[in-house]
């Protein structure tokens, strides 16, 4: 056992450190956040149907029975990809072939974590019980050496550490570290942590720098982000190095895929996805200034690259993000904060390249995108990186979960014609327990807590608890937010307490008011990088009042953007409107939004579980006097109609139907 028994939430040391650590915000955990409203009703969907899904679809899946040693072993339950022609020919082995069954560890951290994160919101013991099951079965199965991978004990044994450009093996270990991390938080069980530690000492003792280790790093990044977390939770600065080790290391020269591919017997240049561009380690991360390859494994990078940057205070590291930050969002992100248009690499292909019906914006890239920008929030408040989490939280990434929680979409287009509907489960389940996960965390994006300030990032009905110097502070968020911009904070130190107290503002909102104390302050005066500052001694009982107005826009895309030209897009506060065919008398693509037309917002509670929708008068082109024919002269007439847009997450929720974001502009 190497973790040592330090509190849940230990500050690893960093006096070995390169550099000297930033002005670090870390988020405050789960249990510290009670989230009510909007999120509220997220959560709990998660907490009462989708946590208990996930487990019963792992084990309508059969995953249970690749990793309980007491049992038969399935075998190959999902084919093998079938490899490319020159993969096929190439001697040796044929670990470029891939099965999503190679993954299901991760499918089980991720499960895990759901369920961990859940159990603070809602007691569930039956289900506590079954993961405790799934844990048990782990310890049996872990090897003396502290090695643990069910595919590869399991169904290929012997091919351990021969693949790790393929096969996902560390990141499956990432991902059962995050779930081990999160029980442990969740119910102070040690176990899985315990054989987590063990096995992540063991990585460090086959890869690493030093002479005579493997110098490799994992195809599918996701290793590095989970070895932070079991850093911080286990105060071992051993773990926060190998995590170092594997963001430095990634697309040096040289190329451990190369030479590993060489010691398998195959040949380097048959790999199916041709460029290592796939996996962010075509050069080494400090030279990466294009977000490249597949979207999920760049965000995973990304947010490791952000948590070294903010231990280590590595510059280096942090001019990179903000260079691969512009780039996706200057060129590559859909409006809804979805990315990776391409189903082929599932990732990005060209600048601007956006389409809407065939966009494949994974759910997990989206939840990606919130990782990312969360910990660029490590170095300090900056609604640029906050302003984007938010945009993903509330359109990208909750569109993959259904209202009520038991279904889901791996891929978030911004355009339908009606056959594009959720799903029971999926081929390849990542997506699933991906925002079930982030869902069930969504407190911890809500807050962030440094040595002496406290910034709140995310506005709506909820109450943090915390301390601060020392000091138990109770802060409580009154607000109907995302609907109503109007926010209410009232802060409870125990005795009075001096802090910063950093409020965003986010960018969206056309004019802002704060008063503290029913006294109203110059909000651009303590504004920077989109936060209000306030510092003050605080006492029980102090109020802030935020007001943020919530214009509704038409927002247009840079004319690059083929697929949008001519088009307008609607946005209430942080949310990003479409057009469904349930609510509106017309096709969709015949409608036109007149730029004179006034677009009115309404309070619905009744409809999807509460909602604002927009209502504007348009036209819609006429399908008179075209029975007979294609094309003609005389263009359609066009028609006065009405139209109605409710809020992007919220589609796909009742009858199946057209939908649309990207209207035409008249
Ligand atoms: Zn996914």
């Amino acid at each position: 056992m190497t973790a040592s028994p330090s509190p849940r939430h230990a500050t690893p040391n960093k006096s070995q450190g390169t550099g000297k650590p930033k002005l670090a915000f870390r988020p405050l955990p789960v249990p510290q956040v009670d989230v009510r409203g909007f999120w509220g009703d997220r959560a709990e969907a998660v907490a009462t149907r989708t946590a208990d899904i996930l487990y019963d679809r792992c084990v309508a899946a059969r995953m249970l029975e690749q990793i309980d040693p007491d049992q038969p072993s399935p075998g190959v339950v999902i084919p093998f990809h079938s490899p490319s022609p020159d993969e096929a020919a190439s001697a040796g082995f044929t670990g470029s072939t891939v099965t999503t069954q190679m993954f299901w560890d991760s499918d089980l951290g991720k499960t895990i974590e759901t369920a961990a994160y859940s159990l603070y919101r809602r007691k569930n013991p039956e289900l506590e019980k079954k993961i405790d099951a799934v844990i048990d079965m782990y310890g049996r199965l872990q090897q003396e050496d502290g090695y643990l991978s069910s595919w590869y004990q399991r169904i290929q044994p012997g091919k351990r550490w021969t693949n790790l450009r393929d096969c996902h093996e560390l990141y499956c270990a990432g991902h059962l570290i995050e779930g081990a991390v999160a029980y442990y938080q969740a119910t102070g069980k040690r176990k899985l942590l315990d054989i987590m530690c063990r096995y992540a000492d063991h990585i460090a003792s086959v890869l690493g720098p030093e002479p005579g280790k493997k110098k490799g790093y994992c195809g599918h990044e996701e290793i590095e982000l989970a070895l932070v977390k079991l850093a911080r939770v286990t105060g071992e600065q051993k773990y926060m190095e190998l995590a170092k080790y594997f963001i430095d290391q990634r697309g040096q020269q040289p190329h451990y895929f190369d030479e590993e591919a060489r010691a398998r017997g195959a040949d380097p240049k048959a790999y199916h996805f041709k460029t290592y561009e796939y996996s962010q380690s075509h050069i080494p991360v400090r030279e990466q200034d294009k977000v490249v390859g597949h979207a999920v494994r760049a965000m995973y990078l990304y947010s490791g690259m952000a948590d070294i940057a903010t231990e280590y205070g590595d510059d280096t590291l942090r001019v990179a993000l903000d260079r691969l930050w512009d780039d996706l969002t200057t060129k590559n992100l859909y409006i809804t904060g979805g990315l990776g248009p391409s189903a082929h690499n599932e990732g990005f292909t060209s600048d601007y390249d956006l389409p809407n019906e065939t966009a494949y914006a994974e759910t997990c890239a989206s939840v990606g995108l919130v990782f990312w920008a969360s910990r660029m929030l490590g170095m300090g408040p900056n609604a640029r990186y906050a302003d984007m989490m938010e945009r993903a939280l509330y359109n990208g990434s909750i569109s993959g979960l259904s209202l009520d929680g038991s279904l889901f979409f791996y891929e978030n287009p911004l355009e339908s014609r009606g056959k594009h509907n959720r799903w029971k489960w999926h081929r390849c389940p990542c997506c699933p327990p991906n925002i079930g996960r982030m869902v069930a965390s969504i407190g911890s994006y809500f807050y962030s807590l440094a040595d002496d300030a406290l910034a709140v990032h995310l506005y709506g009905d909820s109450t943090a608890r915390f301390d601060i110097a020392g000091t138990p502070v109770t802060l409580t968020q009154a607000s109907r937010y995302p609907w109503d911009g109007a926010v209410e904070i009232t802060v409870e130190p125990q005795a009075p307490v001096e802090f910063t107290l950093h409020l965003r503002v986010p960018a969206w909102s056309g004019n802002a008011g704060l008063a503290v104390n029913g006294e109203t302050v110059d909000l651009e005066d303590l504004t920077s990088d989109g936060y209000a500052a306030i510092r003050r001694r605080w006492q029980k009982g102090d109020r802030v009042r935020l007001d943020l107005e919530m214009p509704i826009e038409r927002l247009y895309a840079n004319p690059e953007v083929r697929q949008d030209a001519g088009r307008v897009a609607l946005s209430r506060g942080p949310l990003i409107y479409c057009v469904e065919a349930t609510d509106n008398d017309n096709r969709l693509h015949r409608l036109t939004l007149p730029r004179t037309a006034g677009i009115e917002a309404h309070d619905e509670p009744d409809l999807l579980g509460g909602v604002v929708t927009l209502s504007a008068t348009a036209q819609a082109d006429a399908g008179d006097g075209w029975q007979d024919g294609l094309y003609r002269a005389d263009p359609p007439a066009r028609v006065e109609t009405r139209l109605t847009a409710i809020p992007y997450f919220a589609w796909d929720n009742r009858e199946p139907g057209e939908m649309l974001v990207w209207l035409r502009d008249g």
